[in-house]
């Protein structure tokens, strides 16, 4: 079962909860999908190798 939670603050795709685990990141009170969450990481990750 899935309970909708709300939606993203960034895509405006709704967020669910899917048997207790949140399909997103929940953080200051804004609520983000995996996605967003995600890209909006910018510049704290080490470089890696690119994808060719
Ligand atoms: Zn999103």
């Amino acid at each position: 079962m899935h309970e909708l939670v709300g939606t993203c603050e960034a895509c405006g795709k709704d967020v669910f909860c899917q048997n207790g685990f949140l399909n997103g990141v929940s953080e200051g009170g804004k609520l983000l999908c995996f996605e967003c969450a995600d890209g909006d990481d910018r510049g704290d990750r080490p470089q890696s190798e690119e994808q060719k």
